[in-house]
């Protein structure tokens, strides 16, 4: 796994000699002319140790003075697009140029992770041209000086941060992959539970028996068994852990009593589950503590009202739900809730249109460009609030994995952030990305990277 490393800047700033330094070979043309190296040029580049692929965008970038036309700024988007980074590298001994500004704006848009370089910080003359360059917006510059070979430890930071970052999410893209494969191919996983009494017998009898219905009774399905699967418009679903129906069957009185350890089995066999409720009865603490288990199991959870054919305030019933729900699981905005009635048979089709909904929505993948961009917009909206006067920096942002979606945030100081913060953050990533009701993991890791907000204050900071 290799990561591909962009040099982006207007002329002259140094960026071929910064890629002969990484590339080890003393390749292009370097020149004070701007615009001597005509050709992108890639290379394998080696950082004490660290290997990643570098591409140099020098004699692309002069068409930013003009136009932002053409086929030299198509070939720098695509290095930008091709890019698990970009380094945007400026002259500190020119200071920053409308230019720099242009290219720094349009990178910030580009949703590719961006780090400030600053070249030719060897002598005194770069110290106004470092500390300004905090004004581009992307964090504090990291000092190089590409000639002479200094700030290369510092740039190492920079890089090593994103390809550990990109290693981690392949590795849990990988280890998703292979769970999902295991988990019976694309079949769904459907929990019915609820308290006793609310019709979960009767649901699961409608539910298996219509298809009955349409399927024959040569169809295989075992009433008894443990799981059941059928298809459902084309779709193949399982309900897991039926036990509790088997049990029924020969108990005649029913003096069944909820029982955690059972919901929270068929809680964890399941991908979907319904939590079934008995309009009369409403939204109790019971059903919220089964609720806030499917949460934090990360499980798709719908809502089914159930016995809604003998509920007369209708309105009122299912606003108290809604009420309720959203009071107590703030968190989880947006939790699809279906009234049904399963002794009649009434509304069996959108419930199962709701759970498949719910588990779409939890395999659903958001692209890492596109969440960057959301949290670059989110974080200049409403910025975290300020530790000791300094700003906690939120600067890379990847889905490590779905089911249920699971982001990772790069953060320079995870444990600064308040609560209310990642509410805010999660509340927002629903929004922006259609994630309704769906659990939302978001995991805030230290960022030793670049864009994680640099520490240090310029001034202070001497390159070796
Ligand atoms: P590019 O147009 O961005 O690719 O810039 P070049 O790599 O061609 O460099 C432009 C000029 O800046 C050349 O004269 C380089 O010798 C000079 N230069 C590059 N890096 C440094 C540096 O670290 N310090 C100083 N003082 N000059 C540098
Ligand atoms: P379980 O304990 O959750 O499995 O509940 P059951 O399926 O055994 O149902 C409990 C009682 O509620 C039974 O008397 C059912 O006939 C009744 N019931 C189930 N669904 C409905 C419904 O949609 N409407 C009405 N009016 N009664 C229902």
């Amino acid at each position: 796994m290799t990561i591909t490393v962009a040099i982006i800047g207007r002329p002259n700033v140094g960026k071929s000699t910064l890629f002969n330094r990484l590339v080890g070979q003393r390749l292009a043309l370097v020149d004070d002319t701007p615009g001597v190296t005509r050709d992108r040029r890639e290379g394998q580049a080696n950082l004490f140790g660290l290997e990643f692929r570098v591409i140099d965008t020098a004699g692309l970038e002069e068409i930013f003075d003009a136009s932002l036309e053409g086929r030299m700024r198509a070939q720098t988007e695509r290095a930008v697009a091709e890019a698990d980074l970009a380094l945007l590298v400026i002259d500190a001994r020119a200071g920053i140029t409308a230019l720099d500004e242009h290219f720094a704006r349009w990178l910030r848009r580009s949703g590719t992770p961006v780090a400030l370089v600053a070249n030719k910080c060897e002598g005194r003359e770069a110290e106004a041209g470092l500390s300004d360059a905090y004004s581009l917006g992307l964090g504090q510059a990291i000092p190089i000086s590409a000639e002479h070979g200094l700030g290369m430890s510092d740039l190492y930071d920079a890089v090593a941060a994103v390809a550990g970052a990109a290693e981690q999410a392949a590795a849990s893209e990988s280890e998703a992959a292979e769970a999902e494969e295991t988990e019976a191919e694309g079949v769904l996983q459907l929990a019915v539970v609820g308290r006793p009494n609310v019709g979960k017998s009767t649901l699961i009898n409608k539910l298996i028996g219509e298809e009955r219905l349409l399927t024959g009774p040569e169809a295989g399905i075992t009433r008894d068994a443990i799981a059941v699967e059928w298809t459902y418009r084309g779709r193949p679903l399982r309900l897991v852990d039926t036990a509790g129906l088997r049990r029924k069957a020969r108990v005649v009185q029913k003096i069944e009593k909820l029982s955690t350890q059972d919901t929270l089995r068929a809680i964890r066999f399941a991908q979907v589950v319904v939590l079934l409720l008995d309009v009369e009865e409403g939204l109790e603490k019971q059903d919220l503590t089964i609720a806030r288990m499917v949460v934090e199991e990360g499980r798709a959870l719908v809502i089914g009202v159930n016995k809604w054919d003998a509920c007369r305030e209708r309105d009122a019933a299912l606003a108290g739900i809604r009420d309720r729900l959203e009071r107590s699981l703030p968190q989880t905005r947006g939790i699809p809730v279906v009234t049904l009635s399963a002794l009649q048979g009434h509304n069996i089709d959108a419930l199962l249109a709701a759970v498949f909904r719910a588990y779409d929505v939890w395999n659903r993948r958001v692209p890492t460009a596109d969440l960057n961009r959301w949290l670059e917009a989110v974080t200049a909206s409403h910025p975290p609030p300020a530790v000791n006067g300094r700003r906690v920096r939120l600067k890379y942002m990847t889905q490590a994995k779905t089911r249920p979606p699971t982001f990772a945030i790069f953060v320079s100081k995870p444990q600064e952030l308040p609560t209310s913060y990642l509410r805010y953050l999660e509340n927002g990533l629903r929004e922006a990305f259609d994630l309704p009701g769906t659990p939302i993991r978001i995991n805030f890791r230290k960022g030793e990277n670049p864009y994680a907000g640099r520490k240090k204050k310029p001034a202070k900071k001497r390159v070796r």
